[in-house]
């Protein structure tokens, strides 16, 4: 976005502006806690702005400041559909197309004029945003959502709620300050943060120390039957619906486990596949480490994306017929595996 746009909302395209903010469908921390830091940002701003999440998020980030107040588009379809057939400002976090949101509410999206705002540290982003602010080298749309209200010279609003958003996006989408995206300038945010009174402690325990048993069983039995394929230097996890449902699969609980492979010296490229039978799909997540871009693969091969080295994808097949499709693909990738 450019200078001018800034001024733009500042003066009179957010003050008294009816407002939606929207993450991706199956929310994760920096799609939530982006939204909810947004949203709350735009109120302070005069907007009357509401955060619809196309379904749940789980229950690790159900505690998040705001989130008693969100929207699920699933579950209060009238709800979601009015506020959205009123809103004059859409703001969309941590997607780069419709289709992220899930098919019905991409065809509501689709249909429904007024004045798009992207945020998003995604590739390939769509073109139907009229105000878009992509920027891929981000470590987190929290991290932009930060970035965003700085240019309004707007820092004096985030208080201690809309901090703990920030830092939640940005803890869980650079995997706790771990992953290559994470720069001295995320660094420098998380430490402003921290000076407005974030309790990181507290956010790091709410996150990752309130497993359940059977959430940690499920670790179990996924990593018992981990494929290597040195050749590949490949890893392969994978979950059927039967070990879901016997484990008491709860949303979240899959969250991660796809890094287990990663963590194994020498391997660069992991995936996990996993059978819901809800949806009728098989839903992959795809890690790599280095130069091997997942997001290439999984655009190519699997109708997803997502970044270089963290990507999700899907498949209409079984999960044998999926994983074998997958095996198959590897030799054509032996060099790039092998670099
Ligand atoms: P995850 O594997 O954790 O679900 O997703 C990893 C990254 O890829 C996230 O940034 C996520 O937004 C993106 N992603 C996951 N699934 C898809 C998909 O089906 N399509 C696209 N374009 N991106 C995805
Ligand atoms: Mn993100």
């Amino acid at each position: 976005m450019k200078n001018e746009d800034y001024i733009k909302f500042k003066d009179y395209l957010i003050p008294r502006k009816k407002c939606v903010v929207i993450p991706h469908r199956n929310p994760d921390g920096d799609a939530m806690g982006s939204t909810l830091a947004l949203c709350s940002f735009l109120n302070k701003m005069g907007a009357n702005a509401v955060v619809i999440s196309p379904n749940e998020a789980p229950s690790f980030l159900q505690w998040l400041p705001g989130f008693e107040s969100v929207v699920l588009f699933d579950r209060q379809k009238e709800q979601a559909l009015k506020l959205i057939d009123e809103a004059e400002l859409i703001f969309t976090l941590d997607f780069n197309d419709f289709s992220r949101t899930g098919s019905e509410m991409e065809a509501v999206l689709h249909k429904k004029k007024a004045t798009y705002i992207m945020i998003d540290h995604h590739q390939q982003p769509s073109d139907y945003a009229e105000f878009m602010y992509s920027d891929t080298s981000m470590s987190s749309t929290s991290e932009m959502v930060y970035h965003f209200i700085n240019q309004f010279g707007a820092l004096a609003l985030i208080d201690k709620n809309i901090a703990t958003c920030i830092y939640t996006g940005i803890l869980t989408d650079t995997g706790q300050f771990k992953f290559p995206n994470t720069t001295a300038t995320t660094h420098q945010i998380a430490a402003h943060l921290m000076e407005l009174g974030v309790d990181h402690f507290k956010i790091h325990q709410e996150i990752y120390d309130t497993n359940d048993q059977s959430k940690l069983e499920l670790l179990g039995c996924c990593l018992s039957s981990m494929e290597v394929l040195r050749d590949y230097n490949t890893a392969i996890l994978r979950l059927s619906a039967e070990e879901l449902e016997q484990h008491y699969y709860k949303k979240g609980d899959t969250e991660g486990l796809v890094n287990y492979g990663l963590s194994l010296k020498g391997i660069i490229f992991s995936v996990i596949f996993i059978e819901h039978k809800d949806e009728g799909i098989i839903k992959i997540s795809f890690r790599s480490q280095g130069n091997f871009s997942v997001n290439e693969f999984a655009r190519a091969h699997f109708e997803g994306g997502g970044h270089d080295n963290a990507a999700g994808g899907k498949s209409n097949d079984s999960l044998e017929t999926t994983i074998e499709r997958f095996k198959s693909l590897l030799p054509q990738y032996l060099e790039k595996l092998n670099q």
